[in-house]
């Protein structure tokens, strides 16, 4: 870290995923922070997915600011449609590589470091500190770690045995996935209006769904299958997608489960994370897919990551001395713990709807609505000012 101008807050943000990159984006409004990303790839590489954003990841980016929702516009492919449950308010428009290029855009030059693997994060006295895996060791006031479902931070955090620290897969989900220009997905026959839109066909041995990208120029589809208990999120080692487990299914999933099968670029393991007991440690603090990574069958790990950063943001505001910042992270868990680990379960509920294995809930449409319009008010209706009060209340009680 670059040395702090007299009198700033020291802040290491390790890992320049959204969440690092989203909480930059507001920490670099606020004069008496001084903060740097350290982020361990050296450049950002398109992985070909894209994120459908909801409704609440659109306010908490308005909450940090209106030049951060303004940078996923940019880049993104309206797909608002308040006729359609759940429906997806802006999809990304092709793979993280886009979005981080759009808030990187927001930061001051030299304040992201690429190619910095953070091999431990500790505490001494009152420093904290980041030792990376190139030897080098730097020391910040606090450390917020933004480094995703297998971060060091959070084995820091929970300590490096607690059960929670570990990625989960408890049920078994691969994912088998293709992305093909658009106009070779409609040559498979498949219906115009499955290509506009990111449409969830459930089903017993797996569920399939695709996801325009590139301002609808490419088609992400995928099937995913539950069961194969493979270690989570290993890449490779899964047995080859087998077409024939689908031929009761709809004649449009088979179209869908075709385009994978003819050429199968992709195969991964989902992964997500039991609860953790708390979010901070000291001056030690974990935000994004680091302090609760979901399975992503409710579109909301990033929302709920921009939601934590709107937190931090708005009680980072308030830390103009050394002695807030625990305050600051203990206020940060009372206001966004309990909310995010829900979410987390949420996800899991809707991958058992999506595989008939929620109790017989997929055998009644009525009722598989209700939980879905539940579900989806929890996530996206949510309001994210009261949100960030609360958070302001716990903090100022704590001083
Ligand atoms: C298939 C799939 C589809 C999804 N779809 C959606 C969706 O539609 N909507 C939605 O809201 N969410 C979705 N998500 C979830 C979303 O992608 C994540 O919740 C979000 O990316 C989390 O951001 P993050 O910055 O916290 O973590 P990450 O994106 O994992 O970023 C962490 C960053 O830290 C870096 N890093 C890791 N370890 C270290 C280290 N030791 N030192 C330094 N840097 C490190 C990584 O390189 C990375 O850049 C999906 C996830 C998946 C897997």
């Amino acid at each position: 870290m670059g040395s702090a101008e007299q009198g700033k807050i020291k802040v290491a943000i390790v890992g320049g995923g959204i969440s690092g990159l989203a909480l930059g984006a507001g920490l670099t409004k606020k004069p008496h922070i001084d903060f740097h990303i350290y982020e361990s790839v050296p450049e950002y590489k398109d992985v070909g997915a894209g994120l459908a954003l909801h409704l609440n990841a659109i306010k908490a980016m308005l909450l940090i600011g209106d030049e951060v929702r303004e940078a996923y516009s940019k880049k993104a492919l309206n797909m608002g449609d308040e006729a359609l449950e759940m429906a997806t308010q802006v999809i990304l428009a092709h793979g993280p590589n886009e979005d981080m290029k759009g808030l990187m855009e927001l930061l001051p030059p030299g304040c992201v470091t690429f190619g910095k693997r953070a091999a431990s994060v500790g505490q001494v006295g009152d420093v904290a500190k980041v030792r990376f895996k190139d030897g080098e060791e730097i020391e910040a006031d606090c450390v917020i770690g933004a480094d995703g479902v297998h971060s060091v931070t959070r084995a820091y955090i929970l300590g490096p045995d607690h059960p929670a620290v570990g990625a989960k897969n408890h049920d078994g989900y691969q994912n088998y996935r293709r992305t093909l220009p658009m106009d070779e997905a409609r040559a498979y026959g498949m219906d115009p209006k499955w290509t506009t839109y990111v449409p969830i066909l459930c089903g017993p041995r797996g569920y399939i769904n695709s996801m325009p990208l590139d301002k609808g120029r490419l088609l992400s589809v995928g099937i995913v299958v539950p069961g194969l208990r493979f270690e989570a999120d290993k890449i490779g080692g899964a047995p080859p997608l087998d077409p024939t487990k689908y031929d009761d299914y709809s004649d449009e999933a088979k179209k869908m489960i075709k385009m994978v099968k003819d050429d199968p670029a992709d195969s991964w393991s989902y992964a997500d994370h039991d609860n953790a007991p708390f979010y901070w440690r000291g001056r030690v603090c974990m935000i994004g897919d680091a302090a609760h990574t979901m399975y992503p069958f409710a579109g909301n790990g990033a929302a709920q990551a921009l939601e934590d950063c709107a937190v931090v943001n708005a009680l980072f505001d308030k830390v103009t001395s050394k002695d807030r910042i625990e305050k600051a992270f203990e206020a940060f868990d009372t206001a966004r713990r309990p909310r995010s680990q829900r979410v987390v379960e949420i996800s899991r509920e809707f991958g058992w709807l999506y595989a008939y294995s929620y109790g017989d809930l997929h055998t009644d449409p009525a009722k598989m609505k209700a939980f879905m319009r539940e579900a989806g008010g929890f996530t996206n209706n949510v309001d994210l000012n009261k949100q960030n009060e609360a958070a302001m209340e716990a903090f100022e009680k704590l001083l």
